[in-house]
């Protein structure tokens, strides 16, 4: 389990601004609440490593997602 305070300052690894927050789904996974990349929970610690992402449907590389600085405008 992943205790409310930590998944609080966790950010979206892909969002170099660290404004996506994480959610938390079916316990075993954690899901950007902006570009819906999934990241595996082990053992009660997420691993938050690009290179383990679970991409979202429809999606075949990070570049894609709006959380990826190529994405954002401003
Ligand atoms: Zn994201």
């Amino acid at each position: 389990m992943i205790i409310p305070e930590v998944l609080e300052v966790l950010r979206c690894p892909i969002d170099p601004k660290r404004e996506a927050k994480l959610i938390i789904e079916d316990n075993v996974r954690l899901m950007c609440g902006r570009c819906h990349v999934q990241f595996k929970i082990r053992e009660g610690f997420p691993s938050l490593l690009t290179e383990e992402a679970i991409l979202p449907e429809g999606s075949d590389n990070l570049r894609e997602l709006p959380c990826h600085p190529t994405r954002q405008h401003s």
